[in-house]
């Protein structure tokens, strides 16, 4: 199996000025491992192809859904849901850090339906997750009008659950930043284009550190073998002066997300059959307008911000990876967060932190040896 990553530290000194991480990948993922290992004292360097936050992670809608994203319940669940502990204490941390946190918001999350009368006492999606110890509140027509005033009059069966959002660019560029802060040194307009064990080539010369991690989001599989697929989504971002909603309101084809700018994000899309292609499309913009106002009939007065495309990038099992690449050393692939990225940054963080300085395994749920098995 080899070394673990806290081994690979002890030959730090024969490695001259080399940083001991290099991170390849400036998106959410990226950058919540520079602020991890560098808030360990790691010497880290990010190699980015364009700047911060320029691929999926720029137009995400930052919802941290653990309850909703993973309502079977498995690993993701139980992940997503130590993430979320980890995001109060890093909204903080970074808080004193830079003086800007994350703007993190926890008040929940809530999910509505047509359906009348959903949601009753043998529910199998409310048993399960009370069976494993978790929160979900019913809510009536009037409850329902606490978190989102303006939904439309039709919705009268609801739940709540825990969980909240960030604003996705900007968490990404303060985790940046606040890396920043722990000494580490981020490079815009630098790019991979080929790994060797340790090392790198880049457009800026030959790179080597202890561990080279691959975070590249949908462009993971350009640089190291992964079963991974780009899934195109498409957003429209709009706004309107009126508080239609407290909490990010998923409804049964739409979700809407109230950001603090007074904007809504309306989403989203999910294409797994066009490639890399990153254009947004009259045909899917219609019909997330149609269904948003379907759900808040006041967005049809809504100005239109900023349409949007971007590509998650998906593995298998829809679990990311976080496991050293087959045949080399000194290089790990973290990635594949698919529409959890934001819920799991943390966490992903955490793990490659803990393997890299305390000799903790990497867990088997992010492992290769499941594609496998598969
Ligand atoms: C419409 C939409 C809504 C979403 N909403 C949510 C949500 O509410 N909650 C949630 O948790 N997730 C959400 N997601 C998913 C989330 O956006 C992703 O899981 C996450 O952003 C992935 O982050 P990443 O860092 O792996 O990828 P990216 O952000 O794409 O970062 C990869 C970076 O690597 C750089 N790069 C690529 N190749 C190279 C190279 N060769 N050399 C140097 N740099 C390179 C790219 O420029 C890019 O900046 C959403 C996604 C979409 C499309």
């Amino acid at each position: 199996m080899g070394c673990n990553g806290a081994e690979f530290l002890r030959g730090r000194e024969f490695m001259g000025d080399a940083p001991d991480v290099l991170i390849v990948g400036g998106g959410v993922i990226g950058c919540a491992l520079a602020y991890d290992l560098a808030a360990s004292g790691l010497d880290v360097t990010v190699l980015e192809q364009e700047r911060v936050g320029a691929g999926v992670s720029y137009g995400a809608g930052g919802m941290l859904a653990p309850q909703i994203e993973f309502a079977q319940g498995g690993p993701g669940l139980e992940w997503g849901m130590r993430s979320l502990t980890l995001y109060q204490e890093w909204d903080e941390a970074i808080r004193q850090r830079i003086g800007f946190g994350l703007d993190l918001d926890l008040s929940g999350i809530v999910r509505v339906t047509n359906t009348p009368n959903a949601w009753g006492p043998s529910d199998p999606f409310i048993r399960r997750h009370t069976q494993m110890g978790y929160v979900v509140k019913r809510l009536d027509a009037s409850t329902i009008r606490e978190w989102a005033p303006q939904i439309h009059p039709a919705i009268t069966s609801g739940i709540w659950v825990v969980g909240g959002q960030v604003d996705a660019y900007r968490a990404t560029r303060m985790m940046a930043q606040a890396a920043v802060s722990h000494n580490a040194l981020i490079r815009s307009g630098v790019m991979v284009t080929g790994i060797e064990d340790g090392c790198v080539m880049t457009t800026a010369g030959r790179l080597c550190a202890q561990m080279v991690i691959v975070a590249t989001g949908a462009w993971l599989p350009h640089l190291v073998d992964v079963p991974l697929k780009p899934v195109k989504g498409q957003r429209l971002l709009v706004a309107l002066p009126q508080l239609l909603a407290r909490v990010p309101i998923f409804g049964d084809n739409i979700y809407v997300v109230p950001k603090a700018s007074g904007q809504y994000f309306l989403g989203a899309t999910t294409e797994p059959e066009a490639g890399y292609d990153q254009n947004p499309t009259l045909e899917a913009l219609m019909d997330l307008g149609t269904a948003a106002v379907g759900l808040f009939p006041e967005l049809r007065h809504a100005s239109v911000i900023e349409p949007w495309a971007g590509l998650r990038p998906v593995l298998p099992g829809e679990l990311p990876l976080i496991a050293r690449v087959p045949r080399y050393e000194r290089v790990l692939a973290v990635g594949g967060h698919y529409r959890h990225g934001f819920l799991l940054a943390p966490i992903t963080a955490r793990i490659v932190r803990d393997w890299m300085v305390s000799n903790a395994p990497l867990p088997p749920d992010f492992s290769y040896q499941r594609f496998e098995t598969a």
